[in-house]
């Protein structure tokens, strides 16, 4: 089987395209040979070249078939990481936007696997815990209001479940609509000027 595969290997490498790239790389490297560092990677490829050429050939062939397909295997993975790290990622939702004003809170949430998860309300003015109220009504509705100065949201339809279930399913809409992004972007603005009033103070 292996000797099927190298002869195969040694037909395909016999011909002159790969002489051509082979002798295109040695040269590519002999360029920077002025360099000193280039000095031993030329001698090494020199040696190669020759260790390839050598009359013995059909085995060695087929070593230098894989070498070559591993160098530019490595070239080619080296260049895709590359292009990967300097391309400027697009934003996106499930990393950044995890908290929004709703129903006048701040309300926080985590993005588990992309799903909403842990909807919590914080108060906007004092930014401390709030427990959920449930006000005389019908239809009846929820209310968050903050544990230490009182401040209280505006009605949130239902009741348990069904009032974070209407807060997912607003978050889900600024997610679909692109509002997400305006939203994100307003709140770093926000936070930004924040900061910069507080050294100014200092
Ligand atoms: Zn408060």
């Amino acid at each position: 089987m292996l000797k099927s595969v190298a002869s195969w290997l040694a037909s395909v490498l016999k011909g002159a395209a790969t002489k051509l790239v082979v002798s295109g790389i040695v040269a590519a490297i002999s360029v920077y040979s002025a360099v000193q560092w280039w000095s031993y990677a030329v001698g090494a490829a020199l040696s190669a070249w020759r260790w390839l050429m050598a009359p013995s050939g059909v085995a060695r062939w087929a070593v230098g078939l894989l070498i070559v397909c591993t160098l530019l295997l490595l070239i080619g993975i080296a260049l895709a990481c590359w292009d990967s790290l300097t391309k400027a990622k697009p934003l996106d939702w499930a990393d950044v936007y995890e908290e929004d004003e709703l129903y006048g809170m701040r309300m926080r949430w985590s993005n588990f696997a992309r799903s909403i998860r842990d909807i919590h309300a914080l108060c906007p003015k004092c930014t401390s815990e709030c427990e959920v109220v449930y006000p005389q009504s019908y239809p009846p509705m929820s209310k968050f209001r903050c544990i230490t100065c009182a401040h209280t949201s505006d009605e949130i339809p239902g009741v348990g479940m069904e009032a974070l279930r209407r807060i997912e399913v607003e978050i889900r809409r600024r997610i679909n609509s692109g509002e997400w992004k305006e939203r994100y972007n307003l709140r770093l603005a926000q936070q930004k000027a924040r900061r910069q009033q507080q050294q100014q103070q200092q």
